[in-house]
């Protein structure tokens, strides 16, 4: 599957960006579709489209609390003239059909309640004594319908148009409508769409389930006390974090020791639960790269995936990378590097496009701008890598924060874009133009 058997492949050869990112996009497709229940449906992609089986509203209501009349009933009335009707009952939301408004005759009508038969109008209740019996007093409208329930009678003081605050069926969509279309991005507004004409599941992409395992003898939780050596494993929550806010369920395994055989129990144990693995450490050229050791291609791939490739990119940060599929069902393995800002950057570059093309979304990538650069001093970047450096925007500036130091995780914290500098560029002098990554 992965590009281990590309004519060009091999462990000396350098990887650009493109090339690492274009061998991951097209490993991974979009997830089978499933059938889940609207609220588990948020933030997935739909493959149905979907018709409304129902018109919306279903049936001509009120849009106001009022009386429902006949036009010729209260055609001409006025403060002077108000049209005295008899009150016939009230109709609340939810109320059946009984009621039927004859001549002279009106019915208490509450917002959302069916339009009574015989019944052409609204009058609001604020043009009306609200059934409470008093003279028309210019200036006093009644502000609420009377509380006891219909009285008997109401004073209307104003004519109202055939059909005025009715809000008749079918005018939001029709029955035989195509509600939604396939492909669109179900968020609150379209489950409630989905949810008011009825539906209680839909068809979508699933969201990826992606389990983040960070490696190092050296990684203890956060909320225990360090001894001599240990750091706590940040990579494994930053990750997590990030794989959820990119729209996937993830699950985060962290700190597995340096060790090649725990390691590949610990995936093995893992896959029954992954669309995609990401794990973080162990891949550059030091004693303990037991990612690389576990994960190397061993001549058993037909059966256990296609082996990861461990390579060099042509970035800064993130050099060391690696990718492929392993187990029966071919899961794809991101390995990124350990330093916790070269592996969040790989995470931005490959992971978070290889999720959202999981997902079937159109769009896989963060948006990009480009922006003028402020800085004290030029930046430099080394020759022949693309660079991603952490940085803040803001109204069409970005300006670096923090040092391209690959440990500095305040400064990442602080950064809200990436500055792209390209391959062939190795000085950016302030108030250039630069391309920028944007992360929110
Ligand atoms: P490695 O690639 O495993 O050699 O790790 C490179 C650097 O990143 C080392 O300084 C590690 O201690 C650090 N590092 C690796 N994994 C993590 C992690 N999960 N959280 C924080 N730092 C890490
Ligand atoms: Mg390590």
């Amino acid at each position: 599957m992965s590009t281990a058997a590309t004519p060009t492949a091999g462990p000396d050869r350098l990887w650009s960006v493109d090339e690492h990112l274009e061998d991951v996009l097209t490993t991974v497709h979009p997830l089978e579709p499933i059938e889940l229940q609207l609220l588990d449906a948020q933030g997935c992609v739909l493959v149905e489209d979907v018709t409304v089986p129902v018109s919306l509203p279903p049936f001509d209501n009120s849009s106001m609390d009022g009386y429902a009349v006949r036009v010729a009933d209260v055609a001409g009335a006025s403060e002077e003239f108000p049209a005295a009707l008899e009150v016939v009952g009230d109709v609340a939301a939810g109320a059946g059909g009984e009621l039927r408004v004859g001549p002279g005759q009106a019915a208490r009508i509450m917002t959302g309640a069916p339009l009574p038969e015989g019944a052409e109008a609204v009058v609001p209740v604020e043009w009306t004594d609200g059934g409470l019996g008093e003279g028309p007093v210019t200036g006093m409208r009644a502000r609420s319908l009377a509380p006891e329930g219909a009285t008997g009678h109401v004073k209307v003081y104003r004519p109202a148009e055939a059909r005025a605050h009715v809000r008749a069926q079918g005018s939001d969509v029709k029955a035989g409508d195509r509600a939604l279309d396939a492909g669109t991005l179900l968020g609150p507004p379209q489950i409630g769409l989905l949810a008011a004409i009825g539906r209680a599941t839909v068809r979508v992409r699933p969201r990826p389930r992606v389990v983040v395992v960070s490696t190092g003898s050296e990684l203890v939780q956060p909320g225990t006390e360090l001894s001599t050596g240990q750091i706590y494993d940040s990579n494994s929550f930053a990750l997590t974090a990030a794989a959820r806010d990119a729209g996937a369920i993830a699950y985060r395994v962290g700190g597995v020791d340096d060790d090649a055989e725990t390691l590949r129990a610990t995936i093995e144990d893992q896959l029954i639960r992954a669309d995609l693995v990401v794990t973080t450490g162990g891949v550059s050229v030091g004693a303990y790269d037991v990612v690389k050791e576990a994960l190397s291609p061993t001549g058993d791939e037909d059966e256990e995936g296609g082996g990861i490739d461990f390579r060099k990119v042509a970035m800064q940060p993130g050099k060391p990378q690696g990718f492929g599929t392993i187990g029966r069902e071919h899961t794809p393995l991101l390995a990124l590097p350990g330093n916790p800002v070269s592996s969040y950057v790989s995470f931005e570059v490959f992971v978070r496009p290889a999720i959202r093309t999981l997902m079937g979304l159109p769009d896989v990538h963060r948006p990009r701008t480009t922006a003028t650069l402020t800085a004290g001093k030029p930046l430099t970047s080394p020759k022949d890598r693309r660079q991603f450096l952490r940085a803040r925007y803001s109204d069409g500036t970005v300006t670096p924060v923090g040092g391209a130091g690959s440990h500095l995780v305040a400064a990442l914290a602080h950064a809200d874009a990436l500055i792209v500098v390209p391959e062939d560029v190795t000085s950016v002098e302030p108030g250039t133009e630069v391309e920028v990554v944007l992360l929110r």
